[in-house]
């Protein structure tokens, strides 16, 4: 049996976390559970799965939550916190890190610290702050997991390989639900066409990320961290269909893929149960005479410079993928409130990688107060512009 904690239970990838669960139920048990405010839907899981440990990050909610379900046995925690308290919940072998944004930083080290293995789908916490999590995951000899489809991916290319031999990683891209528009077209999108993906149903924030392509740039900075490997080893390549999820490069030219549906499932499964393989029963097989075509294309830089900013900010280091990234939670909250347009994302990340002098080696401290001055930053830019 392995115990897990999840971080974001009532997102997309926490809701099909527990899917998995609810198919493994011989495997799986769920020992703590986390969400913002969504106490709704935290209620009926609770029912459900019957967790020790719950946190809701907001406060007032964990109080309306305690009344909600007085007749259980279950310690109900809020704030950061609460969210440490439920990275490091003694029972939990694994922490699904699922919450959204780089607020998985500090729960995320806690849960390392505290020995327990992690399957990875919080990307921004890698990004921001793979230089203090990969060698605290060598020091604690834990699994890091990852849960992005891309990643598991690649992780299952590599499997029983020689590292030294990859010559590179192909990392797919959808290329998102405006692939193939031009810049003077993209100026007037609105939320509601940035949200509907072609291939995903995920959550709100990631679903614009993949929309401006800044999500690929984030997964460049992941894949370098997670598989130690530089960002000039990784090429981003679109590819429409969404089912080669990444590939491996060997030097004798050999490829490995991953391939299957686009089901973020099958890499969650992965994630808990690795080594092992088990049938999701509820899943579809890819069948290639329906698919019958897989299609490439170069990524288009110039009208999606998020990515050409991401790769950027990669190459720099020390904290400026820690202001691509504030700046980008910063600008697709600001769009799907209506308060910017779709191409002042970019444009808004950009303005802050230039007036930001990268500091090498960021500590976790200097790491929290550059995603502070980012915002301090965006706030004074917008209001000039
Ligand atoms: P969602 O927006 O669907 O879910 C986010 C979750 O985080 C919710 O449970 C939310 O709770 C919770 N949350 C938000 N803020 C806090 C907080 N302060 N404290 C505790 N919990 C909080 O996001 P996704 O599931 O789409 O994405 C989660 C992560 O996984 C992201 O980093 C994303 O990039 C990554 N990812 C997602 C994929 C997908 O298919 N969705 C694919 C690959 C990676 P509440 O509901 O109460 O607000
Ligand atoms: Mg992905």
């Amino acid at each position: 049996m392995k115990y897990i904690s999840v971080l974001g239970s009532t997102g997309s990838i926490g809701r099909q976390t527990l899917d998995i669960v609810r198919e493994h139920k011989d495997k799986l048990k769920v020992t703590a559970l986390a969400a913002g405010s969504n106490i709704e839907l935290l209620e009926e899981q609770i029912r459900e799965f019957k967790p020790g440990l719950v946190c809701v990050y907001d406060e007032e909610k964990a109080r309306q939550l305690k009344l909600r379900i007085g007749d259980l046995s279950v310690s109900i925690v809020a704030g950061m916190d609460g969210l440490v308290a439920c990275g490091t919940e003694p029972a939990a072998d694994t922490v699904v890190t699922a919450v959204v944004g780089m607020i998985g930083i500090r729960p995320t080290i806690e849960a390392i610290k505290a020995g327990k293995n992690i399957a990875l789908a919080n990307k921004e916490t890698l990004v921001t702050a793979g230089h203090i999590i990969m060698p605290l995951v060598k020091e604690k000899g834990i699994l890091l997991l990852p849960v992005d489809s891309e990643h598991s991916a690649i992780f299952q290319s590599l499997n029983g390989e020689d590292k030294r031999r990859v010559s590179k990683i192909i990392l797919t891209a959808s290329g998102g639900p405006f692939r193939g528009r031009k810049l003077p077209d993209l100026y007037k999108v609105r939320p509601e066409d940035a949200l509907a993906h072609p291939n995903w149903a995920m959550g709100n924030k990631i679903t614009i990320d993949s929309a401006t392509m800044v999500n690929k740039g984030l997964e460049v900075m992941e894949a370098a961290w997670l598989f130690d490997i530089s960002i000039e080893q990784i090429q981003v390549l679109v590819h429409p269909q969404s089912i080669i999820h990444s590939m491996v490069e060997y030097i004798d030219g050999s490829i490995i893929a991953q391939m299957g549906m686009p089901d973020m499932r099958l890499p969650i499964q992965y994630a808990l149960l690795y080594p092992d393989r088990e049938r999701l029963e509820s899943g579809k097989k890819l069948d290639f005479l329906k698919v019958r075509q897989l299609t490439f294309e170069e990524p288009d830089m110039e009208t999606f410079y998020g990515l050409k900013l991401g790769i950027e900010a990669g190459r720099i280091g020390g904290s400026m993928p820690t202001v691509y990234n504030a700046a980008n939670e910063w600008a697709v909250a600001a769009f799907l409130k209506g308060k910017i347009g779709f191409m002042d994302i970019a444009a808004i990340i950009e303005a802050s990688m230039r007036q930001h002098k990268p500091i090498a080696n960021p500590t976790l401290e200097q790491i929290l107060n550059t995603e502070q001055e980012t915002y301090d930053f965006i706030k004074g830019y917008t209001r000039s512009v």
